[in-house]
């Protein structure tokens, strides 16, 4: 196993453009680190530079404490797990796991110890004699990495490996693999442009952007914590509202009423006129359904609601409201970027089950003031952190 280094990687392409620009990221020994952005982020370039199959225009990749710019692939001693797990139909699990090692010409005895370590800790043993078709989407994945955990690969690279799957499956394979890496220890760099993937999955998440890096931090600080309106807008589901606010002093107007400020945050907003007021779903309530006793941390407003989702255990009201052009430009651009649609002048709230909460009423919602945060409309900067 092996630490992976990246000390200011800078990828450009025969035309120029940095399609990895600058990127600095310490990934630890036995870490599970996600790389994760909107199509074209350059997650698979940085990733295929890891893994050597794309050169580095400058910087230096060590993995293992050694620098690997000028080494091949196979000299690098990590594993690649694809897409589509590149399982040899005609061989059996057992000898698809084999494979690297009948490859070194490794001895019968030296074979048969290696698979069955492996076999052992993937609970395939059952399974050894059996053909990959005859497989379960889970067990497939679980010899793609059984072959890897033979060769004593020093870290597992992912390349989004659940994309082609259906819902119910992606969620069992995010299960298994996640049980798998924490069991096996072994450093894994994993690409997908999916959130909840990122979210659920990895011990730290890089969110990229245009080839730079946004912030690397834990799944619950990105959602906690996030450094700028692009990593709020893409980690949560139905994204962050974005509202225009314009400073008062110590509150601010924005178009669902006013928000008072606590010490810290009106020192954050100080010298600015307008802000992008952020707050989650998640942080509104119907007002007649929040305990008295945290009623005071929050603010209450009317809204007329638009439209109302039922999903069951909670339900989404959709609240248009009205915002200068400057501020709808802004959020129509974060949202194609984001490959989103629901970033607009409306906002998305979630309201518990039991809310009478309804089409064409005007409604009584709560929001916490206590998790809003606070954007530069400008450079997207995070004021409050
Ligand atoms: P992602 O995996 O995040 O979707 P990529 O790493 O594939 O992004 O691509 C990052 C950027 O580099 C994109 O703008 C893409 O068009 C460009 N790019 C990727 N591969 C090549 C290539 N072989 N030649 C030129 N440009 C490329």
């Amino acid at each position: 196993m092996a630490s992976i280094e990246m000390r200011n990687i800078v990828k450009k392409y025969g035309d120029g453009y940095p399609a990895v620009n600058d990127v600095s990221v310490d990934i630890a020994d036995g870490e599970f680190m996600i790389l994760v952005g909107p199509s074209g982020c350059g997650k698979s370039t940085l990733l295929r530079m890891i893994v050597g199959l794309e050169d580095i225009t400058s910087g230096d990749m060590v993995i293992g404490g050694n620098r690997v710019n000028d080494k091949a692939p196979r000299e690098r001693n990590l594993s690649m797990v694809f897409q589509n797990y590149a399982l040899y139909p005609h061989l059996t699990v057992y000898e698809n796991i084999a494979f690297p090692l009948r490859l070194a010409k490794a001895s019968e005895e030296e074979v048969r110890k290696k698979v069955d370590d492996a076999a052992t800790v993937l609970e395939l043993h059952e399974h050894l004699q059996r053909k990959p078709a005859n497989l379960s989407g889970g067990q497939r994945q679980r010899v793609a990495m059984g072959r890897a955990i033979v060769r004593d690969a020093d870290a597992f690279l992912f390349d989004e490996p659940l994309s082609n799957l259906d819902a119910k499956l992606r969620g069992q394979m995010r299960t298994e693999i996640s049980r798998l890496q924490k069991r096996l220890g072994i450093t894994t760099v994993y690409v997908t442009h999916d959130q909840t993937e990122a979210m659920t999955l990895g011990d730290r998440v890089c969110v990229l952007r245009k080839g730079i890096v946004q912030q690397v931090a834990s799944p619950r600080d990105l959602y906690e914590h996030p450094a700028n309106l692009f990593v709020a807008g893409f980690i949560g589901s139905p994204p962050m509202n974005f509202l225009p606010a314009t400073v008062n002093g110590a509150s601010l107007e924005t178009p669902l009423g006013t928000i008072g400020l606590d010490d810290a945050r009106a020192e954050a907003v100080r010298g600015h006129d307008l802000v992008l007021v952020g707050v989650r779903p998640e942080h509104f309530e119907d007002a007649e359904l929040v305990d008295e006793a945290i009623a005071p941390r929050g603010t209450t407003f009317e809204a007329d609601v638009d439209v109302v989702e039922w999903l069951g255990d909670s339900q989404y009201a959709y609240l248009p409201y009205t915002a200068p052009e400057e501020v709808t430009a802004k959020l129509r651009d974060l949202s194609r970027e984001l490959d989103s649609d629901q970033l607009r002048t409306q906002a998305v709230v979630s309201v518990d089950a039991a809310s009478r909460v309804a089409e064409g009423n005007r409604t009584t919602f709560w929001l916490d003031t206590r998790r809003i945060h606070l954007f530069d409309p400008e450079s997207g900067e995070n004021l409050a952190r």
